[in-house]
């Protein structure tokens, strides 16, 4: 019977603990300030509010001074360093003349949240003279009512107002549309992520064009072989024979020259044969190896997979993802190649 009896034990003790279990997790939640309580309700999709390198804590409620708390996240960043539209929004106010508590500008969304930036700068370049003016805390064009995109560069960070003895932060500020301040960590914390771009991260995660492109094996006898690369006798033009069994065209040398080093493994295949191949589409840039610019938008693009282009917000950035020479590895996308893309998530971080 000891066996019968083993299971029986445990049920008891296992709706004692259940029991003592239930109870802890009740009084937990009526712990004041319990944030898991609102967590539903914390997270906005945004970019990182700074475009540069930075630190940042939850110090989101924190106890001030006369009985106030921290109603928002002090993100800590060098002196001049944008800082960028957390989300497409208008500007619904800004400190100009300087408040006693600084340079700030307040963006509101269409939902009606507002994300405010506090402590803009108020120095001139290298100085802490606190006599920068306008025109060094707020980019050109950020006026009231103006309206941002998101990514787009606000102002820079100081230490205006009452962040001369902390040194240079932005301190960042959600609000909800009933006028309640938020904790923004999470949303940070996910705009982090979502902003996190390695060049040879992107590179080695598509070895090749199949796995950039996701392409798969279709039933049957394929018609070429995956991953080889076919021309015909008559004309140059070299096709990526995917795994799906469709042919894809390189748009240029560009495009080609981020794929391989050379045309040494090209096969050449009779013009019949490649006429029985139906274009997939064209092959865009490897990610990670070039950044990308088109003549109508003065924009730098990295590439992520699947013809992703990620919109490099700053030169600081891009100096850090591929070095001080950056701009060397730029290249024109021609226009008419643009609808091979689709857009992803800013690159605003540095570190
Ligand atoms: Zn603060």
């Amino acid at each position: 019977m000891a066996r019968n009896g083993r299971p029986m034990y445990w049920a008891q003790g296992y709706r004692r603990r259940w029991r003592l279990l239930a109870t802890g997790v009740f009084l937990w939640l009526l712990l004041p300030g319990q944030r898991w309580l609102y967590a539903a309700d914390t997270v906005r999709d945004i970019a990182f509010p700074v475009s540069g390198t930075y630190t940042f804590s939850d110090n989101f409620d924190d106890p001030r001074s006369n009985g106030r708390t921290h109603e928002g996240v002090d993100i800590l960043t060098a002196k001049h360093t944008p800082v960028v539209a957390a989300t497409d929004a208008r500007v619904r106010y800004l400190t100009i003349p300087e408040a006693s508590w600084g340079y700030a500008v307040y963006l509101q969304d269409a939902d009606g949240y507002q994300y405010r930036y506090l402590h803009l700068n108020n120095d001139t370049q290298n100085t802490d003279d606190g006599n920068g003016g306008p025109e060094h805390a707020f980019a050109a064009g950020i006026v009231e009512d103006a309206v941002v995109a998101r990514g787009q560069v606000v102002g820079w960070a100081g230490d205006s107002g009452n962040a001369e003895q902390v040194g240079s932060h932005l301190h960042f500020e959600i609000w909800t549309p009933d006028h309640q301040p938020m904790n923004p960590y999470e949303s940070l914390r996910q705009a982090e992520m979502a902003a996190r771009y390695r060049p040879d991260e992107q590179t080695a995660a598509s070895p090749t064009i199949n796995d950039d492109k996701r392409l798969t094996a279709p039933s049957g006898t394929p018609r070429c072989a995956s991953g080889t690369l076919i021309k015909t006798p008559e004309f140059s033009a070299v096709y990526y024979c995917g795994a799906d069994g469709k042919r894809y065209v390189f748009p240029n040398d560009r495009v080609y020259f981020s794929w391989y080093r050379d045309f040494g493994g090209v096969t050449t295949v009779d013009a019949n044969v490649l006429a029985q191949l139906p274009i997939g589409g064209n092959v865009t840039y490897r990610p990670g190896v070039r950044l990308v610019k088109v003549q109508t938008d003065a924009r730098i693009y990295a590439v992520a997979r699947g013809g992703e282009l990620r919109w490099v917000t700053s030169p600081e950035v891009a100096a850090a993802l591929y070095g001080t020479n950056w701009a060397k590895s730029v290249d024109d996308l021609p226009d008419v190649f643009f609808a091979n893309y689709r857009l992803g998530a800013p690159v605003n971080r540095a570190d």
